[in-house]
């Protein structure tokens, strides 16, 4: 993936991580579902993930092509946070300035273009309604 048109903004619906054991375990979970679908992912299936200590964990990393929104894996990044198992499960500050650093280097390696919100394109709750407003305030201040 040479181009990238944006990046889609996902939650994991699993258990929420505050430590870096619950992290490693989390993205255990993630792959292993992902490799045992009906029909299966080749590998984990996001460009990142991040978590409410603030941690990045690289995924398929960048301008490879990935598995997460259905018809545009090929032209777009996924940036996955960790957790949305439960409406209580909140994104903290750090997992927000953890999405902003993505989306920032997202801009400087392909260009000034948009988060989108699963929910844009599938009818499911992810990312959920903090990360939803998240993108939407974002694209708001990069569109003025
Ligand atoms: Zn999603």
């Amino acid at each position: 993936m040479t181009e990238s048109q944006g990046a889609f903004v996902h939650c994991s619906a699993g258990r929420l991580v505050e430590d870096e054991e619950d992290a490693i375990a989390a993205l255990r979970a993630v792959k292993n579902w992902h490799l045992n679908k009906p029909r299966p992912f080749r590998d984990f299936g996001y460009s990142f993930a991040f978590d409410n200590t603030a941690t990045i964990w690289e995924g398929r990393g960048w301008g490879v092509a990935g598995a997460h929104t259905r018809g545009y894996n090929t032209h777009f990044h996924g940036f996955m946070w960790l957790g949305g198992a439960s409406l209580d499960h909140k994104p903290s500050q750090g997992a927000l300035d953890a999405l902003g650093f993505l989306a920032e280097e997202h801009a400087r390696r392909y260009g000034p273009d948009l988060l989108r919100c699963h929910n844009d394109v599938a009818r499911k709750s992810c990312p959920g309604p903090e990360l939803t407003a998240f993108v939407r305030d974002w694209n708001a201040l990069k569109l003025t």
